[in-house]
């Protein structure tokens, strides 16, 4: 994760739209319907999803534009990428301090949490020397309410 820490989040805070204008982030055509395709809260998308998403308000959109787009906010720090325990890189526009997730098991819905207490782990000291630390991502499992109501499938 990039160094910048001064950002106050909070599922209240700005859209990425709204903060790639702040930061004078040459908004072409392409880059907006990308940007406008991850608006919203709990957007976890693939960059496929977002592909899918943006691509009928702008047909001439390009797949390799979309995953050079992702790549470049991601190293802006305006994107996080998170693989949510599947492998699979999914994009979210969340950036705020101490978000991590809540996985549905059975359905895979995914919201967005402010763990309370053990959000700032720490890297046992034998490691730091030999290890540089990028990211540190938690993932808490569970079963939603909707499927909590509904049958196991798989019982
Ligand atoms: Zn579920
Ligand atoms: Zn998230």
């Amino acid at each position: 994760m990039p160094a910048k820490s001064d950002q106050r989040g909070g599922p209240q805070s700005q859209s990425l739209l709204q903060r790639l204008r702040r930061r004078g982030w040459r908004l072409t055509s392409q880059r907006r319907v990308i940007a406008e395709a991850m608006e919203g809260e709990h957007v976890h998308l693939t960059a496929e999803e977002v592909y899918d998403r943006a691509s009928p308000r702008l047909p001439e959109l390009s797949r390799a534009t979309v995953y050079n787009t992702l790549n470049q906010l991601v190293k802006l720090g305006e994107v996080a990428e998170v693989s949510l325990g599947s492998g699979t890189k999914r994009y979210d526009p969340q950036t705020a301090q101490g978000h991590q997730h809540l996985v549905c098991e059975r359905c895979g819905a995914t919201r967005d949490v402010h763990p309370a207490g053990a959000d700032r782990l720490t890297l046992p000291t034998a490691e730091r020397g030999r290890f540089k630390l990028n990211r540190v991502e938690i993932v808490f499992w569970g079963v939603c309410s909707n499927c909590a109501r509904s049958p196991d499938p798989s019982t």
